[in-house]
Parts: structure tokens; sequence; C-alpha cells
């Protein structure tokens, strides 16, 4: 055993359950542990490192950023903080931008936008409605708007002001809609609730009915904005426009930062109403600054969709090979693969021996979610290893 499990185990929190790998130094699509073996890296921090590993204009942009100036608290204007809401806006359909420190955060901003808006719109509407099989967040407010008991139960009582309808099902919401309601909060595509595509036009209808009911819609896109999906916002993929998104993950290239943007009408945040010591920092923000800059800059999403189709083919021929495959979903860079039975585990421990790294998002799927830089022969190479690691999984023991 590595001393560094050996000492996870007794001076960490055990909370999470972690793989049998220590990863020590990390480029492009590929990391390296302790002994010096080489993986894929198919998880990207969960769907962080966009940009691959360290890449550079990241590390040179902290390296810089961290000489010149790192926190000052937002009772000061900084220059890294303004360049990023401008590239924000500027690239995207929003008006408006504060940035946080990680998804929950951002999605905290969200919930607090919609029920100030239902105060002064809706006559103090308050509730939200949201999916079943989402994902929000861990803070209070991000597991009583998730969708999934078991990340639910221990925390009763939970925030109220949370309905809970089944996905991609519009007369779901329609029912759900009372004089309370003053907001929709979806995922584009569902990635921790099993990497779930709704149908063409459910995002479109949720939009008509938002806009018939004077409901915000909230996307949270701190999974798949930031070229997950192919598109560099994941409501370009479903040409629907929300009033107000949550950004993380991706947004930072590897540092944490999270953000929540909105148009102009729901803008309704007030000076005194909202506020982080962190959030907005100069170090994260020249970070993320230059991560937009470069993703927009070389066409990193174009790239991105090119690389998806190329996977997602690359899964289905697999699903055409193997019996105990059931089946390919996704968008771009944000895939699933689906077995006929309980074999993530199996499959992620087998393709750790083979050199890739998966995530298994359900006991039945797994979750494919490489940098938005990796190339056709890293694809090719992952395939085979995943073949490989497959194979070996399902063999009797
Ligand atoms: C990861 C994730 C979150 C939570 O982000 P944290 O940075 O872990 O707090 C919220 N919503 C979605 C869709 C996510 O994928």
């Amino acid at each position: 055993m590595s001393q560094v499990t050996d000492q996870e185990s007794l001076y960490y929190l055990q909370v999470v359950r972690r793989q049998p790998v220590v990863i020590v130094k990390g480029e492009g699509t590929k990391v390296w542990d302790e002994d010096g073996k080489e993986y894929l890296d198919f998880t990207a921090g969960w769907a962080v490192n966009n940009l691959g590993h360290c890449h550079p204009v990241v590390a040179d942009a902290v390296a810089e950023q961290a000489r010149t100036l790192m926190q000052t608290s937002n009772q000061f204007y900084t220059v890294p903080q303004v360049k990023l809401a401008k590239l924000l806006v500027e690239n995207s359909c929003m008006d408006r931008v504060f940035v946080c420190n990680s998804g929950a955060e951002a999605i905290e901003g969200c919930i607090k936008t919609a029920r100030k808006y239902g105060r002064l719109n809706r006559d103090g509407a308050y509730e939200i409605i949201t999916a079943l099989d989402s994902f929000h967040g861990r803070t209070l407010a991000g597991v009583s708007a998730t969708g999934q008991p078991h990340y639910q139960e221990a925390w009763q009582p939970l925030l109220p002001g949370f309905v809970h309808v089944p996905y991609n099902d519009i007369e779901a919401i329609r029912k759900a809609t009372t004089d309370n309601t003053c907001a929709v909060m979806l995922e584009p595509v569902q990635g921790e609730g099993g990497v779930n595509v709704p149908d063409e036009d459910y995002l479109k209808e949720v939009r008509a009915w938002c806009d018939a009911n004077n409901l915000l819609l909230i996307f949270d896109e701190i999974q798949v904005g930031v070229g997950r999906l192919g598109t560099l916002w994941g409501y370009e993929t479903f040409g629907v426009e929300p009033d107000v998104m949550a950004l993380a993950k991706g947004l930072g290239g590897g540092v944490p930062i999270g953000a929540f943007l909105m148009k102009e009408h729901a803008a309704v945040l007030s000076p005194g109403d909202h506020g982080s010591t962190f959030g907005g920092n100069a170090l994260t923000c020249a970070a993320a600054a230059a991560v937009m800059d470069y993703i927009v800059e070389n066409d990193v999403v174009k790239h991105a969709a090119e690389m998806g189709v190329l996977l997602k083919q690359g899964l289905e021929k697999l699903r055409d090979k193997l019996e105990f495959v059931a089946g390919v979903r996704g968008k771009g860079l944000l895939l699933g693969l689906e077995f006929v039975d309980d074999m993530a585990a199996a499959a992620v421990a087998a393709c750790n021996e083979e050199g890739l790294l998966l995530n298994p998002v359900r006991p039945n799927i797994l979750r494919f979610m490489p940098p938005l830089t990796i190339t056709p022969d890293e694809i090719e190479q992952g395939l085979q290893r995943l073949e490989n690691g497959l194979v070996k999984a399902r063999a009797p023991q």
C-alpha cells in the first residue's frame, strides 16, 4: 500500500470512495501515479480540466497573477474580475456575472435570484421546480434542489420551496406550476444523474411555459457549460436561452471557481443582497479569463464537437461488439456507456489496470468527460484500453 493512501485513511474525513490511484502529475489528457504509471484521464477532474491537465496558458496565468495580485476583497475593483465578466458576457446571451468559488455556491446564487424575482414579480412566489435525477451540489440548498433522495435523506429537514418532477416531461412542469412557483431549474443534459439527454423539444417547451407564466428559467450549466457538449454553452445545443445560468467546473481550467450569470431582467439582486470574500478573486479570475480567451480564440469548442463524434462512434462500435454493453448516450464530450447489469465499478477497476481513468456515474453506467483538447490518437488508445478493461471485467473470475 502507498503511504499516501494509508495516511489518507488516518487523517482525511472518510466521505469519498476513491480509486486506488495516487495522481502526482498531469499533462494534457495524461496523468501519472506515484510509481510513474501513465493513465489516460477520461474524467478530467470531473469535467473540470477542459484544456487538459496543467495547460501552459492556465499555469502561466496563475503564476503571473500570483506574483502580481491574488486577493483584495470585493471592497475594491480588480482587473481580472472585470476581464472575466466581460469575456463571459460578450460570448454568451447573458448580461451580468457574479463570480463565486464552486458550483454549489453558483446554485445558491441562482436560488436567491429566483426567490427575489418571485418576491418582486410574482407576488412573493418562492417555489422552484427542479427535476428528478438532477444534481445541484452539496450545500443544504443544493441537496434540497437536487432530485435524488440519497443525497437528501440524512439532512432532513431540507430547505423548503423545491418541487421535483420527472425530467424530460413538460406536462409534469405544467402540472407542478402554481401561484407559488417562481422558477424552473434544469440541467440541459443531466450529468451526475447518468448522462440523460432530453428530447429535442423539451427545453424549448419549458422556455415557452416559463415565458407564458413569468417564471425564470435557470440552467445549471456547471457540468455542461464551457464547451462540454460541443457548443460553448449547453443552451446552444438545444437552441434555448435561459434567464439565469450557473457555471463552475470547466470555467477555471482546474482552479476552483464558479459563477452565476443572468439577463438584465433577472439581475434583481441589489447592493447588500449577496457577497463573497473569495468570490471573484484576482487569482482564479485570471485563470478563468485565460481559459475563456484560449477556448474562444482557438476554436476549442469545434474541436471538442469533432472529438465527441469520434468518441461516440468508438463507443457505439463497442456496443455492437460486446453483448454486455446496452447503449451509448450523451452529447459532445459528455458521454455515457450503459451496461446490461451493474458492472461499472468492476469496469473502472479493470480500466485502471489498463491505464484509463473513468467515472462510474451509476452502478450500470460509465461517464466519459475527457479534456476538450483530447486528440484522435488519445481517443483511439483510450477506446482500446477500454475494450481490454471491459473484456477483463466481464471474464469469469
Ligand atoms: C458538479 C455539479 C454541481 C456542484 O458543483 P460543486 O463545485 O461540486 O459544488 C452542481 N450542479 C451540477 C450540474 C454539477 O455537475
